[in-house]
């Protein structure tokens, strides 16, 4: 399973991380977490706002 780079046309399986900071999401009017993920190939950056109640407690990954 792979997407495509909107930039560079180019199937990505894992982005790079960046960024995640808490905001108040103008897009939910809630507390969120701004995410910023970085294409491995072009360095082209994304982002995404999920809302802080979106967030799962889960085991650290191995
Ligand atoms: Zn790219």
């Amino acid at each position: 399973m792979s997407i495509k780079c909107t930039n560079c046309q180019k199937g990505i399986t894992t982005l790079k991380f960046s960024d995640a900071s808490v905001i108040t999401s103008g897009k939910y009017r809630v507390p969120a977490v701004l995410i910023t993920l970085v294409c491995p190939h072009c360095s082209q950056h994304y982002y995404t706002e999920v809302p802080a109640m979106e967030f799962i407690p889960c085991e650290a990954k191995k």
